[in-house]
């Protein structure tokens, strides 16, 4: 008989789930409602979520026999880290297993919205040839301001720099050496506003980091700038970006992730110059195989005391 009870409550690719059943008895109860999460997280010793479960300090409280939580993937800002410790409970992600999957969404998005592809295709599917309106704009020889420059900003970079752009970035906890052996120019994040023509974000959102993109600084960035966030939502403050783009100041934006999700047909989402996705950036195959097993792997560790890679908390 497994040892260990692992209840896995946003789905996991068949490759982690092996893995676990491998070792564990499993329970797959994708999309269970918070109420029902609430009863039944105190028969397992591990959860498995992506980001859509709720895992808040009651979720832990009635988690008698829970040592350990993973996300299947980057972000833990669904999991309540100071519960987490209170009750001892690891939590551990699959940081690395993401990062191509969201830089390759990122710049698709950036040439996107410097070529406008989704008015393009629109406007074919209306019978409508819009080819005199659809003067874009290239990446070469324009400046990208990377907010944010770990895993995702980077391999952003490096795609950037393959489209001849210009890269700057700004990362307040990496050193100016490390950017620069990472392939950008270091700035502080006015001069970014002020120079970049195109910034993508690449930050956790955080109590620094929530509303940062607002008016003040929209104010500072240049004209007609373009901007991309796959990050998270709440990092861009959505009313401020509705009223830079009327006014001007922003060219267009493309947002994959919102400060509430789904977000329905806000006025952000539903602005001419928007390119919405729906929160996509680590949704391809390899990506979530990779997240899946990465996650099973340290998950398995936790529950038997073995080292961990990517321990949160
Ligand atoms: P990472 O930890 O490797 O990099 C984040 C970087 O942001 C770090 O280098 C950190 O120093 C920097 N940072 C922290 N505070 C900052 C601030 N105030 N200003 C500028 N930089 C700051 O993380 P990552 O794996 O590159 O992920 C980046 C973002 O992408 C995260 O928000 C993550 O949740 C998000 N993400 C989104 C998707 C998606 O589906 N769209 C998928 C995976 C990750």
């Amino acid at each position: 008989m497994p040892e260990f009870k692992i209840l896995i409550t946003d789905g996991l690719d068949e490759s982690g789930l092996s893995i676990l059943r491998g070792s564990a008895s499993v329970d797959d109860r994708k999309d269970i409602s918070a109420d029902d999460l609430l009863k039944a997280i105190p028969n397992y010793d591990g959860l498995v979520v992506r980001g859509r479960t709720k895992v808040t300090a009651s979720v832990m409280d009635a988690a008698s026999r829970l040592t350990v939580i993973g996300r299947a993937g980057v972000g833990v800002d669904n999991i309540d880290l100071d519960a987490a410790k209170k009750h001892s409970i690891t939590v551990v992600n699959a940081p690395m297993s993401t990062s191509l999957a969201v830089a390759e969404l990122t710049f698709g998005l950036l040439l996107a919205l410097a070529r406008e592809l989704p008015r393009a295709d629109a406007g074919m599917k209306q019978g409508n040839w819009l080819k005199k309106e659809l003067e874009g704009v290239e990446l070469n020889g324009k400046t990208l301001g990377l907010i944010g420059f770990g895993r995702i900003g980077m391999e952003v970079g490096k795609h950037a720099s393959a489209f001849g752009m210009n890269i700057v970035a700004y990362d307040p906890l990496i050193s100016e050496d490390d950017i620069r052996q990472r392939g950008a120019e270091p700035i502080s994040i006015q001069d970014l506003y002020a120079w970049s023509d195109f910034i993508s974000l690449h930050l956790p959102l955080n109590v620094q980091t929530r509303d940062m993109i607002g008016s003040l600084a929209f104010s500072e960035m240049k004209d007609g700038v373009r901007i991309v966030c796959a990050a998270r939502g709440g990092i861009i403050d959505e009313a401020e970006l509705v009223k830079a783009l009327n006014s001007g100041k922003v060219a267009g934006a493309a947002l994959d992730v919102y400060g509430a999700e789904p977000p329905g047909l806000t006025e952000a989402v539903s602005h001419p110059r928007v390119i919405a996705t729906p929160h996509i950036g680590a949704q391809t195959a390899e990506a979530q195989s990779r997240a899946s097993e990465d996650i099973a792997n340290e998950v398995l560790s936790a529950l038997q005391n073995k080292p961990l890679r990517w321990k949160v908390s």
